[in-house]
């Protein structure tokens, strides 16, 4: 807006289109996520079906047979409704369910039931911390619709030998939610994908965790700056890449980073860029040219004939939504002392908050506390690919009461949350952090305990410690620095710096 109102209007575009740092990103995400309920959209079947073999979770409406009739999952059409109220929509009055017919194996009926022109709810959006601030991303349409059954190309996907074909995710309910092209930069739309997965799983209606439950299509394109703002979505002015099938988070920053590199290489090279719909290789980090446009045809969208029409908006009056994250955020600020960092970091991962929110008052309301799992904790899970559900709640507790009780320093409390985590990765179990402790002999080492290695440094180190004492300071941090090393960190820094003092000075000049 700012560099708008300050400059005379463009007369022709043809000047700025051909200089890049003139150019903006822009992208809009369409979110698939599984609505993790414990039968399927429209049959009974159940959804935990990850651990069983192909085609044990399947009936006669999931399978599409001749003569059978779908029954709508109210839970279903209750989560999705918590979802549309969370992201701030427009609840329809009425709701319909639509076929979208194609021809493709892994759709057993020849059509898909979804929503068309009467989706459960339009016009909501989600606050995010944008590159420039808090911002504001629409949404443009929240639906409900039945997952496809999954095929399994059997010798890879390039030339698979053959494909076989599993239905139990079919009917499996999902959410499709809609962005309009308000993303700038692959981060904000990672940041506006984890915000929407902390809403969605402090509701309760959906777990990140369960492979194969999110899947993104993204649809990216450069364009000269101000562009969207003048000319209004649909009338691209170079050429925009749809990225269909994004299955993990971190991917889909990935996909996009590399769609925009090459998109600008294009531009820099005067090529023309067309519309076209790619493919995301997750394994490479590539998106690649999809080789047919076999999908892009007429739907035939009508009105599912075995379905009647849903009265929603009444419904979703009385549904009340839990504590959502910015209000959780506010909360841990108030009751525990947070800064706004660290409130965002933790309540922004639904499973980190519920960590945190269990643990016993006198250490919540702990700032050490806060950055410990704020910082440290985070930073090794992360590290390592692991998540919070895999760190036993009562170790850390007790981990985190050893530093409490000055019984070991807080250096040798991250070596203790390492050495446990490296055991939780390899075996899934770890030892007790009060036996790691003994077993690494990591101990706090008091007053007594530091003199000997005190007096074997000094000994060992006559220069520095003649520096010392003709009054040049940094032979004391020297002195300090060889004493933790050979502690291995397991002294008190204070209680070292005290003792070094008194011995070096009681030595004279
Ligand atoms: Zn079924
Ligand atoms: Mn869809």
């Amino acid at each position: 807006m700012s560099v708008l109102s300050g400059t005379p209007p463009v007369s022709s575009d043809s000047s700025i289109a051909t200089d890049p740092s003139n150019d903006e990103v822009i992208i809009g995400l369409e979110i698939h996520c599984q609505l993790d309920t414990s039968t399927k959209l429209f049959c009974g079947c159940s959804t935990d079906y990850r651990d069983d073999g192909p085609n044990t979770h399947v009936c006669p409406i999931c399978l599409g047979l001749p003569g059978t009739l779908p029954k709508v999952n109210k839970k279903a059409v209750e989560y999705a409704l918590k979802v549309a109220k969370a992201l701030n929509c427009e609840i329809l009055e009425e709701s319909e369910f639509a076929r979208k017919n194609y021809f493709y194996p892994d759709l057993n009926k020849g059509y898909q039931i979804t929503q068309y022109d009467r989706p459960l709810a339009v016009r909501g959006y989600l606050d995010i911390e944008g590159e420039d601030g808090e911002k504001r991303v629409r949404i443009t349409r929240v639906h409900m619709e039945e997952d496809p059954g999954r095929l399994v190309h059997k010798g890879g996907t390039d030339r698979p030998k053959y494909t076989l074909v599993d239905y139990n995710r079919a009917g499996i309910p999902l959410i499709e939610i809609v962005t309009e092209p308000d993303l700038r930069s692959p981060k904000e739309a990672r940041r506006f994908l984890n915000k929407l997965r902390a809403t969605l799983e402090y509701l309760g209606v959906y777990d990140s965790e369960k492979e194969g439950s999110l899947r993104v299509d993204a649809n990216i394109s450069i364009q000269p700056r101000g562009w969207f703002e003048r000319e209004g979505k649909g009338k691209a002015d170079r050429g925009r890449a749809e990225v269909k099938n994004i299955s993990s988070y971190k991917g889909v920053e990935k996909a996009l980073t590399f769609e925009i590199t090459r998109q600008k290489n294009a531009i820099r090279r005067g090529q023309k860029l067309e519309s076209a719909t790619r493919h995301f290789v997750e394994t490479r980090g590539v998106t690649t040219a999809s080789r047919s446009k076999e999908m892009e045809q007429d739907y035939r969208y009508f009105p599912e004939p075995d379905l009647r029409p849903l009265r929603v908006r009444s419904w979703s009056d009385k549904i009340v939504l839990p504590e959502l994250p910015d209000a959780r955020k506010v909360r841990f600020i108030r009751e525990y002392g947070f800064s706004p960092t660290h409130a965002a970091t933790v309540t922004g991962d639904w499973r980190v908050a519920e960590f945190y929110d269990n643990l016993p008052k006198d250490l919540a309301v702990s700032a050490a506390t806060a950055t410990w799992i704020a910082d440290t904790l985070l930073g090794e899970l992360n590290y390592r690919d692991m998540s919070i559900s895999d760190v036993p709640h009562g170790h850390f507790i007790e981990l985190i009461t050893l530093i409490r009780k000055d019984t070991i320093t807080d250096k040798s409390g991250v070596e203790v949350l390492r050495s446990l985590l490296d055991q939780l990765k390899e075996a899934g179990s770890c030892e007790k952090p009060s036996e790691c402790v003994k077993r690494l002999n990591l101990a706090k080492t008091g007053g007594e305990g530091l003199e000997p290695v005190i007096s074997e440094v000094l000994a060992e180190q006559p220069q520095a410690v003649s520096d010392y004492a003709s009054g040049k300071s940094e032979a004391f941090n020297f002195l300090i620095g060889q004493v933790m090393k050979k502690t291995r960190g397991r002294v008190d820094p204070t209680e070292l710096n005290r003792v070094m003092r008194e011995t070096l000075d009681s030595r004279g000049p």
